[in-house]
């Protein structure tokens, strides 16, 4: 999709890969709206773009309500939505963590992602086009990195994102899963203490190769969007480590 007058809505958009994804869209000529749970965040890197670019849509990207409320947001703003970035990711508990972990886990990664399918996808079918990026992790290809949340959330998103492209690349929709690791954002350096497994996991990604920056995640994201590439691997060691699943990698 050429992405020069589209309209974007970024979610996780105030931080990391979500807030280079912003920068890149508008340097590429869309507009977006910069959805992100913290309000404060949201309007500060809102006005961090060019002024008219960019418009801000704070609220948890989980609830439909807030989904709605984003699309309506962008849709006055500068037109019908053309493509959704499902940026917004958490990694919480840790080993096979507790219920709470996995309900909130289930919502912002995963569900997420469905209720937003679910809010555009049919409008994009019935206009013939419309492109949606789901934002999985390398943990969603590899399951030994990470909590158990995190990658089997992460791999049910890559399952979704390829459900979606099966059943809507003929109706004009795009879908593409990006799948990083090792980007230089606050999800790679936890405030808190970690634990043994989550200290394992950090020396994982840090062992595989170098750690990337947002922006050329961003960068490698866009190119695929414009040449409609489904799986996206920013890092090539993740692709190394893909093609070698199940090496003892860390340990
Ligand atoms: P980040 O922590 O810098 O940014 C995440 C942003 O999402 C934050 O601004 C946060 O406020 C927002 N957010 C969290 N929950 C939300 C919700 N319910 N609704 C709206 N916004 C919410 O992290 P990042 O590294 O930029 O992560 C972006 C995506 O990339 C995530 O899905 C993450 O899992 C994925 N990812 C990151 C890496 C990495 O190495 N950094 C690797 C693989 C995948």
């Amino acid at each position: 999709m050429e992405l020069d007058g589209r309209v974007a809505i970024v979610t996780g958009a105030a931080s990391g890969i979500g807030a280079a994804l912003t920068h890149e869209l508008v340097r590429r000529s869309a507009r977006v709206v910069v959805a992100d749970l913290d309000a404060d965040a949201t309007e500060r890197a809102t006005a961090a773009l060019p002024a008219g670019t960019a418009v801000a849509a704070a609220g948890d990207t989980s609830d439909p309500a807030v989904i709605a409320a984003q699309i309506a947001v962008a849709t006055e703003a500068f037109g019908p939505v053309d493509l959704y970035f499902a940026n917004a990711g958490i990694g919480v508990g840790s080993g096979l963590g507790t219920a709470a972990d996995w309900t909130r886990s289930i919502d912002v990664n995963l569900l997420a992602h469905v209720r937003a399918a679910q809010a555009l996808i049919p409008g994009w079918v019935e206009r013939g086009g419309g492109y949606f990026v789901s934002t999985a992790s390398a943990a969603g290809l590899l399951s030994q990195i990470g909590s158990a949340t995190y990658s089997t959330t992460k791999h049910a998103v890559v399952g979704f994102a390829e459900w979606l492209s099966i059943t809507y690349g003929d109706a004009g929709v795009g879908v593409s899963c990006v799948c990083p690791m090792g980007v230089d954002t606050a999800l790679l350096r936890p405030a808190r203490p970690v634990d043994d497994q989550e200290a394992l996991m950090l020396r994982t990604v840090e062992s595989a190769g170098p750690v990337h920056t947002p922006e050329s995640v961003a960068a490698t994201v866009l190119d695929a969007v414009e040449q409609d590439r489904f799986l996206v691997l920013p890092h090539p060691e993740v692709l190394e480590m893909y093609r070698g699943k199940g090496a003892d990698y860390g340990r």
